[in-house]
């Protein structure tokens, strides 16, 4: 690759960076100030030094343009929410009167007004508040907060980018505030949504932005022509402002596709692009519309969301493949970095060949300066970089961790056989309810229990040394004695062991698994202050010993009734891991699948007749593009196939769900094959039931009859009402009795009263039929 005629030095810059500062001070000072600890303006210069600390870092590291305007308090929409105006009428006196407590309170709630819906922001695990609008909606510019940071940034004598959510992005997640009709579309604002973002353009321009980046990521998803030409509409519009700084439109998190012409001839200077696998076909679809002539590409060739590090050689080659397509071309994470931990070299106890192999947020900005650098200089400039990163990616791809022979030679050998149970569904069925002699209406839970202070303390005391294994073991089996009790006193028919012993449904697994890796401050933002650390699948997977046998064996040695055999399935455990970038998706997901296959016939083995895997991210983890969903459901239900089908037929496989909407994958939940399924549907009155009779669903189903979600203990009246809507839409031998999901986050009184409802309102409903 040659650095051919770069009209200009290519910057180095990426679109956001992780928030919550090295040791999650962020966090810290936000609950701090929740509980009265600290004031606001303690919190508020918290705030202003981590992001000085950022910036600094960014800049120091190489990186020409920093961003500003990303940092947030809870979310970066509801940010956007205020910048816009738009504050839901329930919260409008609260945020007049405090607009630190009214903005906490539009994403907690309060006692009496209920907060603003969260959802997941695109196919990442980051939540984002969702805008409610309506009709009667008036918009009012407050560029406040992105006016301060860029003057924060400028005054630090960086060169600064504002980072603003597009006006069409906006409105494509914002949804019908309550009391509008739910048909309402909120794109139809768009035409006064516009002259806000110009007045807060103007205001950045006035603060000193030169440039101002308006991200659109919603333009990667399948669009309706009318949506193309509202995105073609607003950016004619903001082009043809006088008063504002040159614009940048960023795009991430997949190709544009049809949005690519739209935005290659709006009258913007410059587009950001992703150029990384999930966005495979970018390259050619921009040389298909003629590059981009007179305007400055800003190539997001450094993948945002995985934490590997980058093939550097290879995405030179395609930053010098766009040399050609634009007049200027910069170097870019393909997304902000708040997907991403802050520093990998913050890991103590990570293996160092490992270690080499991992990029989180800073080693990205290195990556990215490095690439910049290349680019501008040659690659004579950075050759002790490239010879570094050949060897790092060589040590990955020659590692007995990525590839493990007997583990390969097994996925190898799988065949559709190995991946169907050996009976059909009905003569499983009846060899079922010969084998477990269940009532009809059968009770059941969804697995764990309250997860006491207790029981918290203890696995902190067990991590700190307090307390020895065999210590904590004997405290998790005094609590599985107890779950067991309740639920036999209770009632309940299918009983679990309570989930005592596992810190995360994810993590407790891959901390069993070989191959998969956790982190000590991988720390990932899911929502406000809420952080997690996602597990990383590193190499390939296997299971060394035994993971729930001992607990589940335990339980079903105290009480005569089934005792569930409790799994994650290997969807959830990819959808809430970092992934590996070597290998397809449906390769991990196999070897997941085989190792919790083991467990499954394990506990079958040791006894157990009814084994629940969790699937509750098998709907968030769809594509964003309808496309590209069936190759992806193909392969999620073919790994939890191969995950149950080695059981005899008379072993019942449950599934779990924690979601309502189905309508699009219920062909993917017939094609599970799991003998039962339970999914959430008190909230909708049953309505899933319906929909599953709709769907002409064939097996059994327990549409949740107690919303966990809330303390309120549903009484045994409304439980039974519950039971009968469900029985109008499923006939009672396939119809279960069991709560929404698990009862992890509740406390043990409302649990109790709520389980006992439960057991009384299907002993009523089954002396009715
Ligand atoms: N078995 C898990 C539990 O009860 C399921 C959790 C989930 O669906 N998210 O906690
Ligand atoms: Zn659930």
């Amino acid at each position: 690759m040659t650095a051919k005629s770069a009209t200009a030095a290519a910057r180095a810059t990426v679109y956001g960076y992780p928030r919550q500062g090295r040791h999650r001070e962020l966090k810290k000072a936000i609950e701090g100030y929740w509980k009265g600890r600290i004031t606001a303006d303690a919190l508020r210069s918290t705030a202003a030094g981590l992001r000085r600390t950022n910036w600094q870092q960014l800049a120091e590291a190489g990186i020409h343009e920093v961003p500003t305007g990303d940092f947030s308090y809870y979310d970066h929409v509801l940010d956007t929410t205020v910048m816009v105006g738009a504050l839901p009428a329930r919260h409008r006196a609260a945020v007049e009167t405090d607009a630190l407590d009214g903005y906490f309170a539009m994403a907690r709630g309060t006692q009496d007004v209920a907060p603003l819906e969260m959802t997941k922001w695109f196919d990442t695990n980051y939540h984002f508040l969702v805008p409610e609008l309506g009709p009667d909606t008036r918009f009012a510019a407050d560029s406040g907060k992105q006016v301060s940071e860029l003057k924060e940034a400028l005054a630090l004598g960086l060169t600064a980018r504002p980072v603003l959510v597009g006006p069409v992005t906006y409105l494509l997640l914002a949804k019908a505030a309550p009391g509008v009709d739910a048909g309402f579309v909120p794109l139809t604002l768009l035409d006064r949504l516009l002259p806000v973002y110009a007045e807060v353009l103007a205001d950045l321009r006035a603060a000193g932005a030169e440039w101002v980046q308006i991200d659109e990521p919603a333009l990667v998803q399948d669009r309706t022509p009318a949506e193309l030409n509202a995105a073609a509409r607003a950016y004619r519009d903001l082009g043809a402002l006088t008063d504002r700084p040159k614009l940048l439109v960023a795009s991430y998190f997949g190709r544009l596709g049809d949005a690519l012409p739209v935005l290659a001839k709006a009258p913007v200077e410059g587009l950001a692009l992703d150029f990384t696998e999930q966005a495979a076909a970018q390259l050619d679809d921009l040389a298909a519309v003629g590059g981009l002539p007179g305007k400055r590409l800003v190539a997001g060739v450094v993948n945002g969301r995985n934490i590997w590090v980058a093939d550097l050689e290879k995405s030179l080659a395609t930053l010098g493949t766009l040399l050609g397509l634009a007049d200027r071309v910069d170097v870019a994470a393909s997304c902000s970095l708040l997907h991403v931990p802050l520093d990998a070299g913050l890991e103590r106890d990570t293996d160092p060949q490992i270690l080499r192999w991992l990029a989180f947020a800073k080693q990205k900005t290195r990556e990215i300066v490095t690439l910049a650098t290349g680019l501008t200089q040659g690659i004579g400039a950075i050759t002790a970089e490239l010879a570094a990163n050949r060897a790092d990616l060589a040590s990955r791809a020659g590692s007995p961790i990525t590839h493990a022979p007997a583990v390969r030679a097994r996925a190898a050998a799988v065949t559709p056989a190995d991946a169907r149970r050996s009976q059909p569904y009905p003569e499983r069925a009846a060899a079922q309810r010969a084998h477990l002699g269940l009532p009809l209406l059968p009770t059941t839970t969804i697995g764990s229990f309250p997860q006491t202070d207790e029981l918290r303390t203890a696995r902190a005391a067990l991590r700190a040394g307090r307390i020895d294994t065999a210590g904590y073991e004997e405290r998790i089996r005094a609590e599985i004695q107890e779950v067991v009790g309740f639920q036999e006193k209770a009632g309940l028919d299918v009983l679990v062991h309570g989930e005592p012993e596992r810190n995360d449904m994810v993590q407790y697994f891959a901390e069993q698994l070989t191959g998969y890796l956790a982190t000590q401050h991988g720390w990932v933002q899911s929502y406000g202050t809420r952080y997690v650390r996602p597990p990383i699948l590193a190499g390939d997977i296997s299971r060394p010993e035994p993971m729930t046998v001992r607990w589940t064996t335990y339980a079903q040695s105290l009480t005569g009734r089934p005792v569930k055999g409790m799994l994650t399935g290997p969807v959830t455990m990819l959808a809430w891991s970092f992934v590996r970038d070597d290998q397809p998706l449906a390769d991990t997901a196999r070897q997941v699948a085989l190792a919790l296959r083991d467990e499954v016939d394990d506990l079958e083995a040791a006894g157990t007749s009814v084994i629940q895997v969790d699937e509750p991210a098998l709907r968030e983890t769809l594509p964003l593009r309808a496309a590209d969903r069936p190759a992806y459901l193909e392969w999620a239900t073919e790994a939890f196939r191969l995950t149950t089908s080695g059981v005899r037929p008379d072993t019942q496989i449950h599934t779990h769900m924690c979601y309502a909407e189905f309508g699009d994958i219920v062909r993917a939940i017939d094609d599970l094959d799991a003998d039962v399924i339970s999914l959430e549907a008190a909230r909708s009155h049953m309505q899933i039931a319906r929909e599953l009779a709709g769907h002409g669903y064939p097996r059994e189903a327990g549409p949740g009859v107690y919303d966990i979600h809330s303390p309120r203990v549903p009484g045994p009246e409304e439980v039974a009402g519950l039971l009968r809507t469900g029985l109008e839409a499923i006939p009672a031998e396939r119809l279960w009795v069991n709560p929404d999901c698990g009862l992890k986050t509740r406390g043990w009184p409302e649990t109790r009263a709520a389980l006992e409802n439960l057991v009384a309102a299907a002993r009523t409903v089954r002396a009715e039929l």
